[in-house]
């Protein structure tokens, strides 16, 4: 099988509502997808994770030309190396690593397809075929009143069935108080709760935010401080009972290797588009596992991404193993995204906060190519 065509495809739509987290605010969704043809006949699909345009431009002018066009997609880490090796000097994380991991999530979707096996199945075997999910939402919102808007959204997501539910803190430490006191009264304590200041705060008034979070029982801080200031991470987590995560802004085992060996997380959330793609991410999760941290994806994007992390998240090991091991939670993001909703042709759904692995070759899914038409923009 040769790869004859790559394909990167924008897409995107306004928000009907505008929502906002501790570093901007969202007005549309997009969405970047690979599109990967061979002369086999199989296509094959994955999405990268960060600004489209940069992304693409990447893949147009440098991974498809010189590295992907005629290649055999079952020499992937060949491919992951050649194409990370082109850019090394230049772009060893960011949007040069996220072109890659698109790619590469495409040639897994391609060997799945070609073999008639899940990606799961070809990554190593599957742990668990459904995966205990959370809801991701409760961003910030134009409203009078915040901590009753998060209120409410929290207690719609219980009473869909989910049993854990993360918030966005990072508004400043009052603000984050009233949010948090707020949103544990709607769930109620029999329900996970999760904080994510997606790096708003130095360590100092990260330690104060959490000891507010241990308050409400709340199991992960996640992206307390940037992502840079790995001592920083090192600093809150000594001074904390509960967990800190993060990774969701680091790329490669590269990146990762630091923030593993230097124990600077109790969980570890690469982004499965962003990181590097499933030939990474499985590296990544040897790292995580040989320093004893346990391992979630960080999921922001289309059904294509979501479907990616499903098939990765099926072949995390327990960590540590026994009868009653830490379940895995799976991010699910709840916010307003119609690529998540309706670019698989059989969406991708929960019930009773559960999530089956797609168990289709590949990644288990077919693209809605009605979408792809009626929202691309590149
Ligand atoms: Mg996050």
């Amino acid at each position: 099988m040769k790869i004859t065509d790559v394909e990167v495809i924008v897409l995107r739509h306004p928000l009907s509502r505008p929502f906002g987290f501790s570093q901007w605010w969202f007005e549309a969704r997009t969405c970047c997808l690979v599109r990967v043809a061979t002369d086999a006949g199989l296509v094959g699909w994955g999405e990268c994770y960060g600004p489209p345009e940069p992304i693409k431009a990447v893949i147009d002018a440098v991974y498809a030309p010189l590295i992907l066009r005629g290649a055999d997609p079952f020499d992937n880490e060949v491919l992951w190396e050649r194409m990370y090796n082109r850019m090394r000097d230049y772009g060893q994380k960011g949007v040069a690593v996220a072109a890659i991991a698109g790619v590469d999530i495409a040639l897994w979707d391609l060997k799945g397809k070609a073999v008639g096996l899940p990606v799961c199945k070809l990554l190593g075997g599957v742990f668990r075929d459904r995966v205990q999910a959370y809801a991701t939402g409760m961003y910030f919102t134009e409203t009078d009143d915040l901590p009753a808007a998060l209120a409410a959204e929290a207690a719609g997501y219980v009473a869909q069935g989910f049993r854990a539910v993360k918030l966005k803190v990072g508004l400043g430490l009052a603000a984050d108080r009233a949010n948090v006191r707020a949103v544990r009264a709607a769930t109620g304590d029999g329900v996970t709760l999760m904080a994510d200041a997606n790096h708003a705060y130095d360590p100092k008034e990260a330690i104060r935010l959490g000891r507010m979070l241990e308050e409400h029982g709340v199991y992960w801080f996640e992206e307390p401080v940037p992502p840079e200031d790995i001592a920083g991470y090192i600093e809150v987590k000594a001074a904390l009972d509960l967990a800190v995560a993060g990774g969701e802004s680091e790329y490669t085992r590269w990146g990762f290797r630091e923030l593993l060996g230097r124990r600077a997380v109790d969980i570890v959330q690469p982004d499965t588009c962003g990181a590097g793609g499933l030939t990474e991410c499985k590296r990544i999760m040897a790292l995580a596992s040989a320093h004893g941290i346990q391992y979630t994806p960080h999921v922001w994007g289309s059904a294509v991404g979501l479907a990616a992390s499903l098939h990765l998240a099926a072949t995390v090991p327990d960590n540590p193993p026994s009868l009653h091991p830490t379940p895995l939670l799976f991010e699910f993001d709840r916010t307003e995204n119609l690529f998540r909703e309706q670019l698989a042709l059989t969406p991708i759904v929960q019930r009773d906060g559960v999530i089956a692995v797609p168990s289709g070759p590949g990644l288990g899914i077919e693209i809605d190519q009605r979408v792809v038409e009626r929202y691309r923009v590149l």
